[in-house]
Parts: C-alpha cells; structure tokens; sequence
C-alpha cells in the first residue's frame, strides 16, 4: 500500500503518464481519460492531464457474455466514475466484475464509485492462472512491483490483450520501492511467454505497446540491480548512486530515490 504522504509524490510522478491531450469543448470540463478498443471488445483506458489525480493510472475494460469485467479502478471515485462514462458509451453492457492488479490507491481507490454487486477479485485467487472467462485468465505470475501482483491476458478472435499493471510500466523508471527485485525480471519473462509475441500489452502507466516492451524492462530491473549492487559493494551510499546514463530517457525519475533505498535494504538483507 502506499500512504497518503508517499501517494502525494507518487500523483507528481504520475504527470508524466499522461494520454496526449484531445479536442477539448470550451463548454464542458475537460476529459480525464482516454478510451481506446485495443482490439474489439477489449479496451483500455489513460489518465489525461486533467485526470492525473483522479485517474491516475491506466485500465481496461473487458467484454464476456456476462458482462463487462474491468481491471483496475483508478485513484478515486470521481476519476472510476469519469472512466465508466466512457466505458458505457462504447458497451452498453454492465460492470460485472473488477480485477484489482494491486494493492496501491491510484489502482483501487475508485472502488466506491462500483456498485455493491460487483465482484472485487484480488491476489491471492484459487490459483496463479485462474480462468475468469472464456479466453480470459488472471495470472499471478510472480512477486515484482509488489509481492501480490496480477495481470490479465484475454485472448479473442481479433488479438490478444495483456493488462500488466505495475509490474509493467512503458517508459518510465517505475516504482521499485516495494519491489521484489531479485524476482520481478523473472517474473516479467515468465509473463511474456505466457502472452505470447503478438499480444498488445497495457502497461500499469504508460501507452500500449508489444509484448517485446516487457523484456526491456526485465532487462532494466536486472540491470538496475546489477548495477546498484557493484555500487554498494564499493562502499557507495544511496546518496551516491546515479542511474546509468542508458536509462537517461526513462521519465518519473522522483522516484528514484526511493528505489535506491529499496535496492539498499534488500542488499543489506541478502536479497539483492
Ligand atoms: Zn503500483
């Protein structure tokens, strides 16, 4: 979970994980998220500017023969509710089901704004490859950017779709700091096997991409752990390291700090 004080830094951080922004009516407030069908019946949704405190984090929304299954549900009530407006104008199907990816704010603190009938599913489920529906499993496929992550894979006629949270985000150095790092790269190939090479993924922030996007960021977290290691091994300090300059392009850099002191204390527990 992250607290209050720690989410505040976390919404900054967010800014950078914005949809680029629409056409905006002068007469009406602007949007808070984008919605787009990244295959038919599978969609998926990208905080704006506007919506980068409300929203916050990216999600979709799932069409079964009993209704729609969403996954994630944004940072608050009013930015869930600003999502289902969305959702509603492209299915007119009722939310049935949410999976929660993980247990942070900005990806269940809309919670409230989904009515009582709607089933809530979280890590730990019957098994670590659970089949919601036909062509659609909720997989727990290892510990990464928490130790209770899951991820959605829905395989339809017209594409596979691969809703990572945040044990993937697309462009940016993430939030490691309560990271199982020694696990998470691991842990993001076994997922991308499981998707398979043509499966659109949408990551935890960030724009969808291909499924090749995961390994590069298996390859940041080993990286990064390889790296951060040889540091305090020297006798370097958490005030001390910089990311190699590789990663320069890699944006929500406050977070930095906080990795690194991650990094520190797994390597002080031998788990590094
Ligand atoms: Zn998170």
């Amino acid at each position: 979970m992250i607290g209050s004080a720690r989410f505040g830094s976390l919404l900054v951080a967010l800014a950078a994980g914005l949809a680029p922004a629409g056409r905006e009516d002068p007469g009406r407030p602007p949007a808070l998220a984008t919605l787009r069908e990244v295959v038919p019946g599978a969609w998926a949704w990208r905080p704006t500017r506007a919506g980068m405190d409300a929203v916050a984090s990216c999600g979709g929304a799932l069409a079964t023969p009993e209704g729609l299954v969403l996954v994630d549900a944004c940072a608050n009530p009013k930015g869930l509710s600003a999502v289902l407006a969305l959702v509603a104008e492209v299915s007119p199907a009722p939310v049935r089901r949410v999976v929660i990816t993980h247990p942070h704010e900005d990806h269940e603190g809309g919670l409230p704004a989904l009515g009582a009938d709607v089933e809530v599913l979280r890590h730990p489920l019957p098994s670590a490859d659970h089949e919601l529906a036909p062509g659609l499993r909720v997989l727990h496929p290892g510990r990464g950017h928490t130790d209770s992550d899951l991820a959605v894979l829905a395989r339809t006629p017209g594409g596979d779709v691969l809703y990572a949270g945040d044990l993937f985000v697309n462009g940016y150095v993430g939030y490691l700091g309560e990271g199982h790092l020694a696990e998470w790269g691991t842990t993001l190939r076994a997922l991308a096997t499981l998707a398979g090479g043509d499966a659109r993924v949408v990551p935890g922030h960030g724009a969808v991409c291909g499924v090749d996007r995961l390994g590069f960021y298996a390859d940041y977290i080993d990286d990064f752990r390889a790296d951060v290691r040889r540091h305090f091994e020297a006798g370097g300090t958490v005030e001390t390291y910089l990311l190699p300059a590789r990663y320069d392009h890699l944006g929500a850099r406050y977070f930095l700090p906080e990795n690194v002191r991650r990094a520190r204390a797994l390597w002080e527990a031998g788990e590094l």
